[in-house]
């Protein structure tokens, strides 16, 4: 398998993590580095003083962009600095042929919002040009997936604050949302000229989720912030709105966040295997398997074919059995990729991390399913951060 630098090295980096020198990350502060959000889920071993992510670009044009993970028990990954020129190490060879430069703070990071609130409450950036708008922290779910530590990020708000177990009680949303809602549109209308949206926008709406019986609450929200936001954004984004969730339970309401201005749907099945799912989702095992693929197939009949997504984390289950899923997927129009598992504070795994040679044969193979069937990936190579399915599909792997 041939597999150009900047796409081993973002396989390398997603399977054994990085090491950062000290003059790396000194160089990360020189140079505005963007420092991990904290505002979804916690990875473990970052911190405020830890930059997010890595924009590494061939010497032919290719970029990417990597989620710069812990190191793993495994030999991490060096990143240094060598007269201001970051370079990688990798199992004690040089990588050549591409160049590494941190992902910088976007400048909408230091605006304040009239209200006096901070805007990175609001919205953030994921990758090179990744606009999450993530509503409230924290997940209200019957039992937590186990790969998971989004409560983790919740308990680090104020009590009042908008979580999922506030958002969750009778009218707490009806009281909150004309200034939630003004607060957003002001927060992404300065954002949306900042230069790390100059290409483009891919614009999402994610969070944890409500409590199960409540699923169709929270499908009428996020249509209340698609309906707030589309005018917005429309000239930005390549995919419209894309919404991450769990399926509303009358799967009615797919059709009002359709009509919102929400494009594509992406409701997570995590796990293909039924056992494993009902071991590591066992919240979402309890909304139900066959309810998830109701819900992947209902948007297919909404949003056309292709604009039905689900993802899984790679590391839970054995390949080349969640490949046979993927093609499943993909023979009913829905789209599905992964991202490789890493761990977040507050996680319950007992397995072990994928291996580099097992990503790769798993992306490329999948690039493969993408193809037979139409497809293309999720995004682009510099909003997705922990998978390969862009650089698979644009053979940056070859057999
Ligand atoms: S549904 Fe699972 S993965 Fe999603 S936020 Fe809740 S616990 Fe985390």
């Amino acid at each position: 398998m041939l597999v150009m630098n900047e796409t081993l090295l973002k396989a390398k980096i997603l399977t054994h993590g990085i090491h950062f020198t000290h003059n790396a990350l000194n160089e990360a502060k020189l140079h505005n580095a963007k420092f991990q959000n904290l505002v979804y889920n916690i990875p473990q071993g970052a911190d405020n003083f830890r930059p997010q992510e890595l924009l590494i670009t061939h010497e032919d044009g290719y970029k990417t962009v990597v989620s710069c993970v812990a190191p793993h028990k495994t030999q991490p990954i060096i990143i240094d600095c060598i007269k201001h020129k970051l370079i990688a190490n990798v199992h004690g060879k040089i990588l050549k042929d591409i160049s590494i430069d941190f992902v910088q703070q976007p400048q909408y990071y230091t605006y304040n919002l009239k209200s006096g609130k901070n805007i990175k409450n609001y919205i953030s950036s994921c990758g090179l040009d990744e606009l999450n708008i993530i509503p409230w922290k924290g997940c209200a779910i019957s039992k937590a997936c186990l790969f998971c530590g989004s409560n983790n990020v919740a308990l680090k708000n104020p009590y009042n604050s908008l979580t999922a177990v506030n958002i969750s009680k009778s009218q707490y949303w009806e009281k909150n949302k004309n200034d939630y809602l003004n607060n957003l549109r002001e927060a992404i209308y300065l954002a949306k000229n900042d230069s790390c949206f100059e290409e483009h926008m891919h614009v999402i709406i994610i969070s944890g989720n409500v409590r199960n019986e409540q699923l169709d609450q929270q499908a009428i929200i996020y249509s209340e912030i698609a309906n707030a936001i589309n005018t917005l954004i429309a000239n930005k984004t390549t995919e419209g709105i894309v919404a991450v969730l769990m399926p509303p339970n009358n799967l009615g309401y797919i059709h009002t966040m359709y009509t919102s201005g929400i494009k594509n749907f992406v409701f997570n099945f995590e796990v293909s295997n039924h056992d494993l799912f009902q071991k590591y989702c066992p919240g979402k095992s309890e909304i139900g398997y066959n309810h998830i693929m109701n819900a992947l197939e209902k948007a297919v009949s909404v949003s056309g074919r292709n604009n039905s997504w689900t993802n899984f984390v790679l590391g839970l289950e054995p390949i080349d059995n969640l490949l046979k899923f993927n093609e499943l997927l993909a023979k009913k129009g829905i789209v599905s990729s992964a991202n490789v598992l890493h761990l977040d504070t507050g996680n319950r795994l007992d397995c072990e991390l994928p291996s580099y040679e097992e990503v790769i044969h798993y992306f490329y193979s999948l690039s493969e399913i993408y193809k037979i069937n139409k497809q293309n990936p999720f995004y682009c190579s510099k909003a997705l951060r922990t998978s390969l399915t862009n650089e698979a599909f644009e053979r940056r792997i070859r057999l």
